[in-house]
């Protein structure tokens, strides 16, 4: 069986009636950039850059942060790599950054919220990864969106890291900029959100969790947790159709991405993208290419 993912490496993601869809690799540390290659990812769809801040006791800086998204962005030559901003609070949390105890950390101070907050951290980020952007193909997207206000308030911030990292005179180039898809807010405005992004990309560990209100961390929930859940199935649709009509590009990059049973019912809708672990990528290539969207 593993001989004959092997003979996947190099072949397109089409269906057998012509219909192409990219499959990307999420990654949550720099060491995993070998899996990517081996498995013949055709980009990373989401990079966890929260191991930067969790994996020390101080804050990353600027540089150091800047050296590692472009070593990322080199080694995928050309290929393209989206890295996602912080989303520190809620489960992941980093002393050093002092946050307060919290009650309800999933609907607490988390990923955007935090960011907004705290400027600081949010442009040292920003800046590092505007001037990676100009040593490959990077994007960068936002997460835990909920209102078209934040979008607006982040581009006050890139507009702000622009203006600073040109009276600096290093090189840089602002990346396209998407948006995760992964509260329910998100997904029922999305046709407004479209216009304020290059591209979705759907989260659907979060986006289960706060759509049928069940805490991903807690396992005595799972009698209650549905894998397909046919409110989640609908919103990703509204997502796609709403992103489609403003001429974007719609992704997957929660774990739902790497359900093969679901990977048809994807195709159908017309999703753009799947992100998938790396050891992923090839097992969902022989499904979108043994897939005859005309017959489904
Ligand atoms: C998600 O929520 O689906 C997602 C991809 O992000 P994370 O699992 O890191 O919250
Ligand atoms: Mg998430």
């Amino acid at each position: 069986k593993k001989r004959l993912l092997q003979t996947l490496k190099g072949k397109e993601n089409v269906t057998l009636d012509g219909k192409r869809i990219q499959v990307y690799a999420n990654i949550g540390n720099s060491r995993d950039l070998a899996l990517v290659l081996s498995n013949d990812a055709g980009g990373i769809g989401l990079f966890r850059s929260e191991f930067l801040y969790l994996e020390r006791d101080t804050f990353p800086t600027e540089e150091e942060q800047f050296v590692i998204y472009k070593q990322v962005a080199e080694t995928m030559a050309g290929k393209k790599v989206i890295i996602r901003t912080l989303d520190i609070g809620a489960d992941k949390q980093a002393d050093y950054f002092g946050l307060a105890h919290e009650e309800n950390p999933a609907m607490g101070l988390r990923a955007i919220r935090l960011c907004l907050t705290r400027p600081e951290i949010f442009k040292t980020q920003l800046r590092a990864l505007f001037r990676a952007a100009a040593f490959g193909n990077l994007s960068v997207m936002y997460p835990m969106i909920t209102s078209v206000a934040e979008m607006r308030k982040i581009q006050a911030v890139v507009q702000q890291v622009t203006e600073e990292l040109t009276a600096d005179g290093v090189p840089f180039m602002v990346p396209e900029q998407g948006i995760m898809i992964e509260t329910p807010a998100a997904v029922m405005i999305s046709d407004l959100l479209a216009k304020e992004a290059a591209f979705f990309s759907i989260g659907t560990n979060d986006l289960s969790q706060y759509t049928m209100a069940i805490d991903r961390q807690n396992p005595s929930l799972d009698d209650f947790f549905e894998p397909h859940s046919e409110a989640v199935l609908r919103m990703i649709q509204m997502t796609v159709e709403n992103g489609h009509k403003e001429g974007i590009w719609v992704g997957i990059c929660g774990e739902l991405g790497a359900d093969l049973d679901l990977t048809q019912t994807f195709l159908k809708m017309g999703v753009d993208e799947l992100s998938v672990s790396p050891g992923r990528v090839l097992p969902l290539r022989q499904v979108i290419r043994q897939t005859d969207t005309r017959k489904l």
